[in-house]
């Protein structure tokens, strides 16, 4: 009997494609990433206490204590959970909350786990509840229950570990439950980046990317990068490639405000996906208050991308609020976009103040 191939030819062949071009972003991303603490740009009251931590557990050859990591995406938590082994000479193990759907997923890290190892936990938040019970003997007495059998018949073993540091990463401490949040002894949040941290971040890059780059080149390319390292790798590598097709391969201030024009990136760095969040609150929502469900059904976007990734950069920015009501466009989003303000929104803005304290 003929069986239909998984995958025809052409598939196969688009797939290895895009499996490689992955992979190259992956080690262009790998280059990029800074491989000790000290050679990270910013963060620097987080680099301290880190660096105190870290020495401490060193000198004492004890394992770290947990640590939680949280802020918006590409602000640096990875890379801290990845230098923090490097500087301890242990090995990394990394997983993914999103992909530890039950405690048997969890179970090959924890037994595989060396001595003063490190366990990088990205996006913990998504751990369903049972994962996260599975965790707290392990995080606290480094052993884990484990049922055998079923029925009358099943019973609870002991497992003991390795002593070992889990770290965790979360765009979202909200969502994690007390209980978890409370058996980490390092909690730490990361801010966005200054203009002047973002150009020694673009320079340095461009020099691991063997490109050339002028000071005002790297500065126009950090103020476009919503204050975020990822964001300006990303639009440096974009401003690499336009450099290398239209121009003589060199980043000078026109070449780099040229290929962020196509990019449509604006002064403030905001990019399409920005100004349309903005847009449609002033276009359908009046301004707002609108709630993050209905902007996201209209924008036809998850609404975890739009408070993940979309919301923080606009809410530092002061583009716009967030309210018990709703999110709403400030003064300067009506600026940036172009168009009037409504004549009371001095008086709304006070309003929805207000309403935020009768919170507390
Ligand atoms: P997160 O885990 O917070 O989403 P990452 O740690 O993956 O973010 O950072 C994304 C990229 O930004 C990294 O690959 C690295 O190149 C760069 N980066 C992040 N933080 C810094 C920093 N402090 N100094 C230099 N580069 C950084």
């Amino acid at each position: 009997m003929s069986r239909e191939p998984l995958l025809s030819a052409d598939d196969a062949v688009s797939q290895r494609t895009a499996t490689r071009s992955l992979s190259l972003a992956r080690d262009e991303d790998t280059a990029l990433r800074p491989k000790r603490m000290e050679d990270m740009v910013g963060q620097r009251e987080v680099y301290e206490r880190l660096k105190i931590a870290v020495d401490a557990a060193r000198i004492r050859s004890e394992p770290l204590g947990h640590i939680l990591l949280d802020g918006p995406p590409g602000l640096g938590k990875t890379t801290f959970a990845m230098c923090i082994p490097n500087e301890l000479g242990v090995p990394l193990q990394i997983a993914s909350g999103a992909a530890l759907a039950a405690p048997k997923d969890l179970l090959p890290y924890l037994s595989n786990a060396e001595a003063g190892s490190v366990l990088f936990i990205d996006e913990i938040h998504r751990l369903p509840k049972t994962v996260e019970e599975f965790m707290y003997p392990a995080m606290e007495d480094f052993r884990v229950d484990i049922t055998v059998g079923e029925g009358i018949s099943a019973r609870t073993v002991n497992m003991s570990l390795r002593p070992f540091t889990i770290i965790g990463a979360t765009t979202r401490t909200g969502l994690l439950s007390a209980p978890l949040r409370d058996r980490f002894q390092i909690r730490e949040h990361l801010e966005f980046y200054d203009q002047a941290e973002l150009t020694k971040i673009v320079c340095r890059n461009a020099g691991k990317l063997k490109i050339a780059i002028d000071e005002e080149a790297a500065g126009k390319i950090a103020r476009c990068s919503r204050g975020t390292p990822r964001v300006a790798n990303n639009r440096l590598r974009w401003v690499r490639d336009y450099a290398t097709s239209r121009a003589n391969g060199e980043i000078t201030l026109p070449v780099a405000e040229e290929a962020l024009s196509m990019l449509q990136v604006d002064v403030l760095g905001l990019d399409g996906q920005d100004r349309k969040y903005l847009e449609t609150i002033h276009r359908v929502f009046h301004g707002g208050p609108v709630g993050v469900e209905a902007l996201a059904h209209t924008l036809n976007t998850a609404t975890d991308t739009l408070s993940d990734e979309v919301e923080p950069f606009l809410l530092r920015a002061e583009l716009v609020v967030r309210t018990p009501r709703g999110r709403r466009l400030t003064a300067a989003a009506y600026k940036h976009l172009g168009v009037d303000p409504p004549d009371d929104l001095p008086r709304l803005l006070d309003a929805d103040e207000e309403s935020t304290q009768s919170l507390f």
